[in-house]
């Protein structure tokens, strides 16, 4: 090892970031950090589901160089080919880089080919520019409206898909938004998951709260539908159902952005990794954290407590000092529907059902809260002030007096708003 320990970090997601500034928080200038991205920017994507709605893009994205000079870490924008573990070397499109310690976030990445059609006649939404056709979906059904014409949307989770949520946002808050221009009666909205129950991966009280909205709002459900492929105008499944559309909004099935071949991985390229520390398995100085590492629910909540683990057991390594946080699997997020939103915590636990690889650890019943309200909105503004805030001043989202506040008031609220 060099004099400073070399920690290497790919990727400048949720995890990537949170990662890197952990690090730095928890050891100072003890470690010589480095962060790689093949964009210059992090994007927040959770919040892009506003841009449907009006908001403008570039409200979402941090540029990195200012934080990354801030932490005094190293940045370079390039696309990462691989990793040498055994030469500790990542390959990059400009050249090798050498590391004492990596922790690998380059995330998630959606198939769409994996059903037929659905490339072609489906919107995915995932990128910005997805978000703006899905803008143009509805200023279209807007304009067919005035014209007397009638519009139908379907959505759709398919087998394969490890973060459903946002999907039902996309449908209620479109709910909202039609009845708010007044031409609600003149659209029909079809949801169709291969899901038991709605939002499974998150236990029966979201699927409740699912249903109770679904119902008041007029949105026809169908669980436990598998898509096969789609046409133009017309979407299948295994059942031999077919609806017909003229919006098909669908999040494809889910794979690793980068495959790291010299790593284990699991058939779709995520990194299997030890649970509590996120050590890449059989590995000791690899760590994964986020979309990119094999736990079932990609979402960027547990992308931070994954990164946070990573780097803390990289800080303790380094430090010659005993790890104090170790992965627990605890979901959080808050459900936006425009009028209203939807707040949850969900203790999880893994299970040997590979079709349903985790479900809500009974045994925390306590910790499993969920609540509606309009006051859950500003929860979710508050999210996504903190959270850019935190990281454009290069600074951890978990981590010191700021989380401590903010965990507190999250804390209150859930005693308030949740039940
Ligand atoms: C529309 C939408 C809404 C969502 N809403 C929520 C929500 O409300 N709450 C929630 O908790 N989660 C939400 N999620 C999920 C959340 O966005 C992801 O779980 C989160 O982004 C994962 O963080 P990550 O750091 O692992 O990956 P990412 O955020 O995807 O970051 C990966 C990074 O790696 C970089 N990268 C990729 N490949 C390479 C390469 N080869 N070389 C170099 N760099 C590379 C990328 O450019 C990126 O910077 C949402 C997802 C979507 C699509």
């Amino acid at each position: 090892m060099s004099a400073r320990p070399r920690v290497v970090v790919l990727g400048g997601g949720f995890a990537g970031l949170e990662g890197c500034f952990y690090a730095r928080w928890k050891l100072g200038e003890r470690a010589e950090l480095t962060l790689v991205s093949d964009t210059d920017h992090f994007v927040f994507r959770p919040n892009t589901i506003y841009i449907p709605f009006g908001a403008p893009p570039e409200k979402f994205l941090i540029p990195l160089e200012e934080p990354t000079r801030k932490g005094n870490i190293r940045f370079i924008r390039s696309s990462v080919r691989g990793v040498d573990p055994d030469r500790r070397v990542v390959e990059l499109e400009q050249g090798p880089v050498e590391y004492d310690y990596l922790l690998i976030a380059t995330g998630a990445d959606m198939r769409p080919d994996e059903i037929p059609g659905l490339r072609e006649h489906g919107i995915t939404p995932w990128t910005i520019d997805d978000m703006l056709r899905i803008r143009d979906a509805l200023q279209q059904t807007a304009q067919r409206a005035k014209e007397g014409k009638h519009t139908q949307f379907v959505f759709v989770i398919p087998p394969n898909n490890r973060c459903s949520g946002p999907l039902y946002e996309l449908v209620l808050m479109i709910d909202t938004w039609l009845r708010r221009e007044g031409i609600r009666d003149q659209v029909s909205l079809v949801w169709t998951t291969v899901e038991e129950g709605y939002i499974q991966a998150f236990g029966p009280r979201l699927n409740t709260v699912v249903e109770e909205e679904f119902s008041e709002r007029g949105i026809e459900g169908h669980r436990g539908w598998v898509v096969s492929h789609v046409e133009p105008g017309k979407v299948h499944y295994t059942n031999g159902e077919a609806v017909a559309f003229d919006y098909l909004l669908c999040f494809p099935p889910y794979v690793a952005a980068r495959r790291y071949e010299l790593l284990p991985v699991d058939e779709r390229g995520f990194l299997q990794v030890e649970s509590d520390s996120r050590r890449v398995q059989g590995r000791e100085r690899e760590f994964a954290a986020g979309d990119a590492a094999n736990f079932p629910i990609k979402q960027a909540f547990l992308a931070l407590l994954q990164a946070d683990a990573a780097a803390d057991h990289i800080a303790a390594d380094v430090a010659g000092e005993q790890p104090s946080v170790r992965f627990e699997p605890m979901s959080m997020c808050i459900m936006e529907e425009m009028n209203k939103a939807t707040f949850a915590t969900v203790p999880l636990r893994y299970t040997d059902d590979p079709l349903k690889p985790v479900t809500v650890d009974e045994e925390r019943a306590g910790e499993y809260r969920v609540g509606v309200s309009p006051l859950w909105r500003v929860g979710k503004k508050i999210l996504g002030v903190y959270l850019p805030w935190r990281f454009s001043h290069a600074q951890p989202f978990h981590a010191g007096l700021a989380w401590d506040a903010m965990d507190l008031g999250l804390k209150v609220l859930s005693k308030v708003l949740a039940k």
